[in-house]
């Protein structure tokens, strides 16, 4: 299984990512202070810094292609293998 990781600071939130996931592993949801996968971008982050991001909706249906991470306009993703739970 694979674990999405995400620049948040450098994502400009354009779906690319989203759009090109054919096994639609891929969501989009709007964070405050959480990144992807819990990662933290800041404990003091103001609301007009929320943004929009990718995270694994289904790491299940992920079959690792990797369009997302060669899609993205900013290589702002890439990957990382994960253990099957
Ligand atoms: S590696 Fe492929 S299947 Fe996995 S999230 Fe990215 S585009 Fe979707
Ligand atoms: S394609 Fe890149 S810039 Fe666009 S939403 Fe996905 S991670 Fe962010």
């Amino acid at each position: 299984m694979f674990r999405i990781v995400l620049q948040a600071k450098v994502c400009v939130s354009c779906g690319i990512c989203v759009d090109v996931c054919r096994p639609v592993a891929l969501g989009l949801r709007t964070f405050r202070n959480n990144g992807v996968e819990g990662a933290r971008l800041s404990a003091s982050l103001p609301v007009a810094e929320m943004g929009t991001f990718p995270y694994m909706r289904d790491a299940a249906r992920c079959d690792g292609c990797m369009l997302c991470v060669n899609e993205c306009p900013v290589e702002a993703l890439s990957m990382t293998s994960i253990a099957p739970m």
